[in-house]
C-alpha cells in the first residue's frame, strides 16, 4: 500500500496546537508547520496541510484532502458534503447570543426585528426561524464583539469561551445557540486503502481519548479490607493485587474513570487505603 492520506489541519489560531499535539500523541512526527502550506509525517503515512480553519471543510469536501479537524461551529455553518467522523473534545466553545449588560434578554423573542452582527448567518438564521424570530442579519468577518458599541448592531452572535472579550466590550452572554468542539470530518469517497489508514489513524485517536479520561491507581491496603477495597474500583477487568514486603498489606493497581475519580478516591481512602498514587495513562488500547 503506498497510498498517503491527507489531513487538513487549522494553519494558525486556537485548533493549531491541540491538532498538532494529537497526531504527536498518535505516535505522528508533524515537523513545525508555520509558514508552510505541507508538510509529512516520517512515520506514518500521511500528508498535513495547513489551511484557515474556514476553508477546511471545501477542501475535505472537495478530496483536496481526505480528512480534517474543524470546529463543529464551521462544519455546521458551511454545510458542505463531508461525514463527520469522531469528536475530539478539544476546542470547545459555545456559539452564543450576547447583548449589552444592560439590555433584557428574557427569551430569543427579544431579538424580534433587532439587528444581529454575526460571522455565522447560516447558523443564526436556522436558530432565529426555530424560534419563530424575525431579525435582521449583519454579517461581519471579524471583531464582532465591537458591533453594538459602534451603533452597527442591538446584538450579537458570536464564538464564547471564557466570556471576558464580551465582559471588555460591555456586553453579556443571554442564549445559547451551539456547542462546539473540534471534530474530525472526512471525504465522502475515499479508497479502500485510505479508508483503512483513516481506521488505523482513529484507532490511536481513540487510545489517546480514552487514556486523557482516565488515571492509574495505585494505591496500599491493608489484607483485611482488600475485599472492600477491590469492589469500589472498577478497572478493566479486575484489579492487579500483590503483595508488599511489609506483611498484612498488599499493593492495588487499578484504572478510574476521570468522571468517577474524585468519589471513588475519597470512598478508597475512607475504606483504609493509603498512599494513593495517581498516575496520567499516555494510551490505552482495549
Ligand atoms: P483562521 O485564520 O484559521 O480562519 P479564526 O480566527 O477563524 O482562524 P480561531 O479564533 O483560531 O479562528 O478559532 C478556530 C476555532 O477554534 C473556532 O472555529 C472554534 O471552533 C474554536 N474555538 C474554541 N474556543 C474559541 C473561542 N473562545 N473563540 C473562538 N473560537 C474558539
Ligand atoms: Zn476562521
Amino acid at each position: 500500500m503506498d497510498q498517503k492520506l491527507s489531513i487538513a489541519i487549522q494553519k494558525s489560531g486556537r485548533l493549531y496546537e491541540d491538532s498538532v499535539k494529537l497526531l504527536k500523541d498518535c505516535g505522528i512526527d508533524v515537523k513545525n508547520g508555520i509558514n508552510k502550506l505541507k508538510t509529512e509525517a516520517d512515520n506514518f503515512p500521511l500528508e498535513i496541510y495547513f489551511l484557515r480553519d474556514d476553508d477546511i471543510p471545501q477542501y475535505v469536501e472537495d478530496g483536496v484532502a481526505d480528512i480534517g479537524i474543524v470546529g463543529e461551529n464551521v462544519l455546521l455553518e458551511k454545510d458542505k458534503q463531508v461525514l463527520p467522523v469522531e469528536p475530539l473534545g478539544f476546542g470547545k466553545c459555545r456559539l452564543s447570543v450576547a447583548v449589552g449588560r444592560k439590555e433584557e434578554y428574557a427569551s430569543p423573542a427579544a431579538l424580534q426585528g433587532k439587528r444581529i452582527a454575526t460571522s455565522y448567518p447560516v447558523l443564526v438564521k436556522k436558530f432565529l426561524a426555530e424560534k419563530a424570530v424575525s431579525a435582521e442579519i449583519h454579517e461581519i468577518s471579524g471583531s464582532v464583539e465591537i458591533a453594538p458599541g459602534i451603533g452597527l448592531a442591538d446584538a450579537i452572535v458570536d464564538l464564547v469561551s471564557s466570556g471576558s472579550t464580551l465582559f471588555m466590550n460591555g456586553l453579556k452572554e443571554v442564549d445559547v445557540v451551539l456547542r462546539s468542539q473540534a471534530v474530525l470530518i472526512r471525504n465522502t469517497r475515499l479508497t479502500a486503502d485510505k479508508l483503512t489508514l483513516l481506521d488505523r489513524l482513529l484507532f490511536r485517536i481513540r487510545s489517546v481519548k480514552k487514556a486523557k479520561n482516565n488515571k492509574y491507581v495505585l494505591l496500599n491496603a491493608p489484607n483485611d479490607k482488600l475485599q472492600q477495597i477491590i469492589s469500589l474500583l472498577p478497572g478493566m477487568k479486575s484489579p492487579t493485587v500483590l503483595p508488599l514486603a511489609e506483611p498484612g498489606w498488599s499493593s492495588v493497581h487499578s484504572v478510574i474513570s476521570e468522571d468517577q475519580f474524585w468519589d471513588i478516591i475519597e470512598q478508597l481512602k475512607a475504606a483504609g487505603a493509603q498512599g494513593i498514587l495517581v498516575v496520567p495513562i499516555e494510551k490505552m488500547i482495549i
